[in-house]
């Protein structure tokens, strides 16, 4: 098998799941509860928020765990845009944002909030000055993504929130963080935004388990009412294991970072060189892009046509995001590609054991595909 596929989703680490497995059958306690065995649990909450807010530079008390980013990106935006009702009603967004930001803003919308929705440059990355032109002084929340779940386009997220701060500086900046965490560096606090969602299952812990980061001092409305877990904002007893799940996949990711981002670099470069050297095949992702996500069109062949051939031959790749499942790419159509290439494209997402081989074997298959499906 060659899982090309990992922007889905990720194997979880065994060391990851053996740390899962050990909380779920032996330290399962509540921590809430007043014994030590609730003490030890919530101990083990902590060191997870502390490994989380490592990676992510932020503080630990800055972390709240969620399901996963589904939900973090709703409490962000949803949570916010409540607490700041009374203020103004216009968000800002772009175009390329995850379902999960762009729907939770057209709820918002249905609720009486104007959303405007910034469309991308041709490379599909957001240009920093047309985002900003968009935001004035009833503008209570503004949201765009550092790395691009289908593209890997990578976006001045600094430059984006700086120049919206400049002009509202009332305004609350969300940021999806979710492609981005153990893949590119960033660090929280030297962004100026005040919330980022994380998600554990694109960094090898288990789906269902995610983050939100809320800047110190920063009030949103909860979405849940209930006890008093993680100060009343995300109620309900802790996910522990995958919570410390998550936390240790975090550190790891931090261990790891330099020589995990150098293999995804030299698999990126070997897989865009090959691309260009193969006239069946076009790359759609930007030059500015992070380095385990690439986008590419074998033209005249269909998106899922290809990805089953490909499945035949044991190869995993995903056609758009897993998350449209099989609904054309809202990003590669808001960039303007022609329909050509948005029906063909395929993502293509590594993890740091895939080899240049597997890359090869991959071309090679694409080739093949492309010849006996464009006869068929
Ligand atoms: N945002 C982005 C950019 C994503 O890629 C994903 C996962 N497809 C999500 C949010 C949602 O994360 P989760 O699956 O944890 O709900």
């Amino acid at each position: 098998t060659i899982y090309l596929d990992n922007a889905a989703t990720t194997c979880t680490d065994g060391r990851v799941a053996s740390l899962i497995h050990e909380m779920l059958c032996e330290e399962y306690g509540n921590p809430s509860s007043l014994h030590n065995m609730g003490l030890r649990a919530e101990r083990r909450v902590a060191a997870a928020r502390r490994q989380v807010a490592s990676l992510a530079g932020c503080r630990e008390e800055e972390v709240y765990f969620t399901s996963g980013a589904t939900e973090a990106n709703n409490l962000a935006l949803i949570g916010a845009a409540r607490a700041k009702a009374r203020r103004g009603r216009r968000i800002v967004t772009s175009q390329i944002e995850h379902a999960s930001v762009l729907s939770a803003l057209d709820s918002l919308a249905a609720d009486g909030f104007d959303i405007v929705k910034i469309p991308p440059r041709s490379d599909g990355t957001v240009d920093p000055e047309a985002f900003a032109e968009a935001v004035d002084e009833g503008t209570v929340l503004a949201s765009c993504m550092l790395v691009n779940n289908e593209t890997g386009a990578l976006c001045d997220v600094a430059d984006i929130a700086g120049r919206c701060k400049a002009k509202n500086p009332q305004l609350l900046f969300h940021c999806d963080g979710v492609q981005a965490l153990g893949k590119v560096p960033f660090s929280f606090k030297k962004l100026p935004v005040d919330l980022m969602s994380f998600s554990g299952h694109k960094l090898f812990a288990p789906k269902g388990i995610g983050a939100l980061v809320v800047k110190k001092g920063v009030r949103l409305l909860p979405l849940l009412y209930g006890g008093k877990q993680q100060g009343g904002l995300r109620p309900g007893t802790e996910n522990t294991a995958y919570i410390a799940g998550m936390g240790l996949a975090c550190e790891l990711a931090r261990q790891e970072f330099s020589a995990r981002l150098a293999q995804m670099e030299r698999l990126h470069d070997h897989l865009l060189k090959k691309i260009a050297e193969t006239p069946q095949l076009c790359s759609n992702s930007p030059l500015k892009c992070a380095p385990n996500i690439v986008n590419l069109s074998v033209p005249g062949i269909r998106s899922e046509t290809m990805l089953h051939f490909l499945e035949g031959r044991g190869i995993y790749v995903s056609s758009a995001s897993a998350c449209t499942k099989g609904a054309k790419s809202h990003v590669l159509a808001a960039m303007g590609l022609p329909d050509r290439l948005v029906d063909s494209a395929l993502r293509l997402s590594f993890s740091p054991d895939i080899t240049e081989e597997d890359l090869d074997l991959t071309i090679a298959a694409l080739c093949e595909g492309a010849s006996s499906l464009a006869r068929a």
